[in-house]
């Protein structure tokens, strides 16, 4: 199989997720004095789409849950209830499945200095995956496709003698030896410096163009997803609370959440910049997972919560898209009952 081969029977959606839900059980001696088994609610019911040739960015503060959803997305670590679909297809966790599954799926990590054996030249890292993953292509060739050019001079280099980015850039080109359909990017720039961030994210962009790939970016950098992304989602607290075109989501956000994130990173030049106060999300802390507030998640920490926020866990509701596709916020705000109930207020 080549980098650029595509099954035949596939559909726009590569990679979908239904109802997607982890809950890490946690140590005995941290139950409750009744004994019940308590979880960390790492994420909770999230269904997302990945389509050939879009980048999703999935943007949230530290803890939200976004790696875990990329695990969950690679087969990484098993979902606790809902459903991974390939192609429309459940995904079935078996040994010899997963080989097959992660030739369509491939990962990038955040730290490209962890993910390279350091004893391994470049050549042996893209050698041993084309081999396992029984591709034609060359290591030249795979070291052209991310722009590490000449080849010749990477192929013998050791990852220390690499800049961050160039073992990023390695880091991609072993995940495109499998010709994969989608990339799962965990926090691919956040460990490089400010100044080649751009050119790793130029980059995936570029990789989606030519060969199609379905991308989903993590990020705590909602500034980089506003630049990269075609889609975004925004994850608060094991949950996706926002969701729609990039343009939409980052230039007209609705979730108060989102609004906050916008708001800790004003300039759009901020992926230039440093991002570390985005990273915690500006004020207030993210809730415990283990016992999460009721109804609305972010309801502890939201300006306009209402009494039916504590009560009642909002559905994804649709507001105005201002010609942008479709755009939705779980919030309690864009209901029309709640419009209703504030409108004599609002004209008094
Ligand atoms: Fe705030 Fe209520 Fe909307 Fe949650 S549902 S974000 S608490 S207004």
């Amino acid at each position: 199989m080549t980098v650029t081969d595509r099954p035949a029977a596939a559909t726009d959606t590569v990679l979908a997720a239904v109802g997607l839900t982890k809950h890490f059980p946690i140590r005995r001696r941290l139950r409750t004095l009744f004994g019940q088994r308590r979880a960390v609610h790492a994420v909770e019911g999230v269904d997302l789409a990945l389509r050939r040739g879009r980048v999703t960015a999935m943007v949230g503060e530290s803890g939200s849950g976004k790696s875990t959803v990329a695990r969950l997305l690679a087969q990484l670590v098993p979902q606790t209830s809902g459903e991974v679909l390939l192609h429309g297809s459940p995904v079935r966790a078996s040994r010899r499945g997963f080989r097959a599954y992660c030739r369509r799926v491939q990962m990038v990590f955040q730290d490209p200095f962890a993910s390279l054996n350091p004893v391994h030249t470049v050549r042996y890292h893209l050698t041993r995956a084309l081999r396992i993953h029984h591709s034609d292509v060359s290591p030249e060739e795979l070291l052209t496709r991310v722009a590490l050019t000449p080849p010749e001079r990477f192929l013998p280099k050791f990852p220390h003698e690499l800049s961050g980015g160039q073992r990023q850039r390695v880091a991609i080109a072993r995940a495109l030896a499998a010709g994969p359909e989608a990339l799962l990017a965990d926090e691919p720039v956040s460990m490089l410096d400010v100044s080649i961030r751009l050119g790793v994210l130029n980059l995936l962009r570029d990789l989606r163009d030519r060969l199609d790939l379905a991308i989903l970016y993590i990020t705590h950098d909602i500034a980089s997803a506003r630049y990269f992304a075609d889609e975004v989602l925004v994850m608060y607290a094991g949950q996706v609370v926002e969701g729609g075109g990039g343009e939409a989501v980052t230039q007209h956000a609705a979730h108060p959440y989102t609004q906050l994130l916008i708001a800790s990173a004003p300039d759009p030049d901020r992926i230039l910049g440093d991002a570390s106060d985005v990273k915690d999300g500006g004020t207030g802390e993210p809730p415990s997972l283990i016992d999460p507030p009721s109804g609305c998640r972010f309801h502890p920490r939201c300006p306009h919560a209402m009494p039916r926020c504590v009560a009642e866990a909002p559905p994804r509701l649709p507001v105005e898209s201002n010609g942008e596709g479709p755009h939705w916020a779980a919030c309690w705000l864009y209901d029309t009952r709640t419009a209703a109930e504030q409108a004599p207020e609002v004209g008094a």
